[in-house]
This record gives C-alpha cells, sequence and structure tokens, in this order.
C-alpha cells in the first residue's frame, strides 16, 4: 500500500520571516493532518536549517528545491548533496521543469542528481511531463517515457524503488489549468509501466507517482483518489496554511 505524500514546492518565495511565520502556521495544523499522508515542504535553500529546526519534534518532512551532484569542489553558487544532508533535508525536487526550462537541466544531469541524492541518502523526486506542444502533437507519452529512461539510466532497483515521480505536465503549472483526473491518472499509469518494464511490476508498484500542476484544495480530492496517484507536488497553493492543509486533508 502506497502512503500519499503531498509536497509543497515553494519556489522562489518567501524570506526567512515569510517562511518560519508558514511553518508556524503549519505546525499548528499538523495535529489535524490526514495520518495516511506524508507530507513534505520545500523551502529556498536560504531558509532550509531555520525551517528545519522550526520543525523538530514535528512530522513534516523538509526538502529542497534542487542541488548539484558532486560532492565538493569549485562550482560556485552550488550546493551539494551532503550539505543537505548534514542540516537534515529529507528530499530533494530534482529536474523540475522550470530548471529545464531556465537552467538548462536535462535528463543527463538529472540522472547524475537522482543517484547522488541516494548515495547520501535523500529522497529524490524526479520531476517529468510534456510541454503543450508536445501534448498536442499526440507525443506526450514518448516524450515522458524519454525522459524516465535517461532519468533512471543504470539506477537499481533497490534505488528506484525509494524514488519519487511527480508527473507534471508544464501546461498546467502555475497556469490554473489542471490535467483532468484522467488524462494526469493515464500519465502515472503508463509511468508505472514504464518502470515495470525497466524494472519489475513488483518495483513498479512501489513507487510513489505524485501529480503535479494547479493543484489546489477544490480539485485535490478529484485528482488523489486516482487509482495511480500518490500524492501531489503543489506550488501556489502550498503558499497558504490553510490551503495546503485543506490539500493535505482532502479525504475528509
Ligand atoms: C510546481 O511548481 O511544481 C507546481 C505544480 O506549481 P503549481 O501548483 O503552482 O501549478
Amino acid at each position: 500500500m502506497r502512503r500519499k505524500l503531498i509536497a509543497g514546492n515553494w519556489k522562489m518565495n518567501n524570506d526567512l520571516d515569510d517562511s518560519l511565520a508558514l511553518v508556524e502556521e503549519l505546525k499548528s495544523l499538523s495535529g489535524k493532518f490526514d495520518k495516511d499522508a506524508d507530507v513534505l515542504i520545500c523551502p529556498a535553500f536560504v531558509n532550509l536549517y531555520h525551517v528545519k529546526q522550526s520543525l523538530s519534534g514535528f512530522d513534516i518532512k523538509v526538502g529542497a528545491q534542487n542541488m548539484h551532484f558532486e560532492e565538493v569542489g569549485a562550482f560556485t553558487g552550488e550546493i551539494s548533496p551532503a550539505m543537505l544532508k548534514n542540516i537534515g533535508v529529507d528530499y530533494v525536487i530534482i529536474g523540475h521543469s522550470e530548471r529545464r526550462q531556465y537552467f538548462n537541466e536535462v535528463d543527463e544531469t538529472v540522472n547524475k542528481k537522482l543517484k547522488a541524492a541516494h548515495i547520501h541518502g535523500i529522497i529524490p523526486i524526479v520531476c517529468v511531463g510534456e510541454t503543450l506542444k508536445q501534448r498536442e502533437s499526440g507525443i506526450e507519452k514518448e516524450t515522458v517515457k524519454n525522459q524516465i529512461i535517461k532519468g533512471f539510466e543504470n539506477v537499481d532497483g533497490s534505488e528506484a524503488v525509494k524514488t519519487v515521480i511527480a508527473y507534471e505536465p508544464i501546461w498546467a503549472i502555475g497556469t490554473g489549468r489542471t490535467a483532468s483526473s484522467r488524462q494526469a491518472n493515464e500519465m502515472a499509469y503508463f509511468i508505472r509501466n514504464c518502470l515495470s518494464e525497466i524494472y519489475s511490476s513488483d518495483i513498479s508498484d512501489k513507487v510513489i507517482i505524485q501529480y503535479g500542476g494547479s493543484v489546489k484544495a477544490d480539485n485535490a480530492k478529484e485528482i488523489l483518489t486516482q487509482s495511480d496517484i500518490d500524492g501531489a507536488l503543489i506550488g501556489g497553493a502550498s503558499l497558504k496554511a490553510e490551503e495546503f492543509y485543506k490539500i493535505i486533508n482532502y479525504a475528509k
């Protein structure tokens, strides 16, 4: 039985004061969080340490929005997996479409980061998804399959099973336009089949596959009750405690 993972990607929002204020609100609501869901927030790098400290004793996980794949060295401006692990980071988002679009992130770097995260015991959330043009051309599955094959190249089954995949159609991110629950579930099912071909159904059955793209309190239940969707990666709606809380508790 796969647990739901409800994750907030705060992106480049919230300074330290705003981050800690939002954390306080989430802490006050956390006693009422659905016990069947794991909850994760991903603040900006500079706020990770303080957010993690503030959450001590609370069952809210903390993730980074990116990291470098190298261990150490002359990589100005980068953050290593060991640095994240050292401050207690539990998850890392890898290959988000905004990083692919604006920062030249490609499947090869996604693959290196995925492996590096596992070496350090950080759970990677690998983002995949097609552009609107690709969907309209009918190549959305081919596009996503390619991202999966390259992203998981030479990744051991024991690591694949601990990797989270976020299916995020690019045309649905921050646009208010959500994939229909049928489209989202169809792709999640397809991704599971890709993993089954690469590894085995035993492994693919265990992998957490999230949907991301304009998830809000009022559409969360429809999406999160689909058979192959095991959670959500949420941008805008994770910046308001009450809205995020309602998504976590979509089942109630
Ligand atoms: C995201 O950033 O991963 C995302 C899904 O954003 P939003 O929920 O705002 O569409």
